[in-house]
C-alpha cells in the first residue's frame, strides 16, 4: 500500500482544475479561479486525480476533464499551482 504521508510526498489533490485556456489549476493555490462557478464559467475538472496525473500534464500527455465541461484539456500547468511550497 502506498502511505500518503511518506516525507516529501506532494499530497494528492482533491481534484484538477481545467479553464477553457487548456490551463490546469489546483484547489486553492492561485487566484486564476472564475468569480461565478467553475460549470458555469466553462471549466472541467478531474475528480480525485493520480498525483502523478499533474505532474504528466503536457503537450505530449494532455489530461482530459471527466466531469463539468469534458471537451476541456489541460495541455500545461499553472505556474502558481505548481509551486511546491
Ligand atoms: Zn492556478
Amino acid at each position: 500500500m502506498a502511505d500518503e504521508t511518506d516525507s516529501g510526498a506532494v499530497p494528492a489533490p482533491e481534484r484538477i482544475w481545467i479553464s477553457p485556456h487548456g490551463m490546469a489549476h489546483l484547489p486553492d493555490k492561485c487566484n486564476h479561479h472564475p468569480h461565478v462557478s467553475h460549470s458555469e464559467a466553462g471549466w472541467g475538472w478531474v475528480m480525485w486525480p493520480d498525483r502523478k496525473d499533474w505532474d504528466l500534464i503536457s503537450e505530449q500527455r494532455p489530461l482530459t476533464a471527466t466531469h463539468g465541461r469534458t471537451d476541456r484539456v489541460a495541455r500545461k500547468r499553472c505556474r502558481h499551482c505548481g509551486s511546491r511550497a
